[in-house]
């Protein structure tokens, strides 16, 4: 089982694992099986497989489970049911509630981060735990831990972990807004907000252009706004691909789960280009899907183990 997590002898770096990819050729060009002249290009994105925060975390629960020191989860490493299972076969747990971790098990943070109150019931319980808190996300629990007398702006989603352990640590008068229209729902309603200082920042996987109009909407109506643009390097790269990708092909498959707010990003952005398919697997794909299209897009959330992609490549190949 511990196969699944063996890291590449050759490489020393925590990021890689055997499941990641060794296929590195980005656009491919295949024959289909009749042997008829049409050919299809498969443009495959750049950054497909996991992130630098969720490899982080997987070599963090690795090398716990290395050390035989049984690695627990307050919430799923990532939002990838194929890799939460994974982890499950090696043994990861994931707890309830915080209150119910054993004594010989570690917590593995993840890489959304927790919230102070659940920092400080980890040391209440005096729980071993090590910390895989996506360094982006760090960044901007720094950047709300050091505030004057501003009120908090964050573009994100309410639901998601990320921004629950955000809100939960700014320690504030604090307003989350998942679009432009909500924010503008928030402006109206407040209009006293007018004359406070404000800081804006955004959930590391929010959309760029979502995030563009929200700075618009804040900076014509705010007199005194600080905007810190806190999108990740990943999530920027991702969505500028998907849309290049997505705007050279005829058909695209984003693969990751739908509960990944990232994921769905690629797949919004990719929609508006060319038909786009989420798909969570290569048992997904089917000729059809493919049939008489000249070009093929391949797009992965920042969750997606690389080893499904390139499962999926194979199967468009052979198709
Ligand atoms: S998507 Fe960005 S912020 Fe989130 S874990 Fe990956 S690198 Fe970190």
């Amino acid at each position: 089982m511990l196969q699944f997590f063996k890291r590449k002898q050759e490489n020393n770096t925590k990021e890689n694992f055997t499941f990641e990819s060794k296929i590195n050729k980005r656009s491919y060009h295949v024959s289909n099986k009749t042997n008829e002249r049409r050919t299809t290009k498969i443009n495959l994105a750049n950054n497909a497989g996991f992130c630098l925060g969720i490899r982080r975390a997987i070599a963090i629960i690795n090398d716990l489970i290395k050390a035989k020191q049984k690695p627990v989860m307050f919430g799923p490493v990532a939002h990838n049911k194929i890799l939460n299972n994974k982890l499950k076969l090696c043994g990861v747990r994931i707890a309830k509630s915080l209150n119910e971790i054993k004594k010989d098990e570690t917590l593995v943070i993840r890489a959304h981060g927790v919230t102070s109150k659940n920092m400080e019931e980890i040391s209440k319980l005096k729980i071993n735990f090590e910390d895989a808190t996506c360094p982006f996300v760090k960044k901007i629990h720094n950047i709300l831990k050091n505030l004057n007398e501003e009120i908090v702006f964050i573009a994100g989603n309410k639901q998601h972990p990320e921004i629950i352990g955000l809100v939960g640590n700014c320690n504030r008068l604090s307003y989350v807004f998942k679009n432009k229209l909500e924010l503008e729902n928030i402006l109206n309603k407040n209009v006293k907000l007018y004359k406070k200082n404000i800081i804006l920042v955004a959930q590391t996987t929010f959309s760029i252009d979502e995030w563009k109009k929200c700075v618009k909407v804040l900076s014509k109506r705010i007199k005194n706004v600080r905007v810190i643009d806190t999108i990740c390097s990943t999530t920027r790269e991702r969505q500028q691909e998907a849309k290049k990708i997505s705007s050279i092909s005829d058909v695209a498959f984003v693969v990751g789960d739908a509960e990944s707010a990232n994921t769905m990003r690629l797949y919004e952005i990719s929609k508006k280009h060319c038909e786009t398919y989420l798909v969570k697997s290569s048992r997904e794909i089917n000729e059809k899907m493919i049939k008489s299209r000249k070009a093929v897009g391949l797009l992965s959330g920042a969750s997606t183990p690389k080893y499904i992609v390139d499962e999926i490549l194979n199967v468009i190949k052979n198709l």
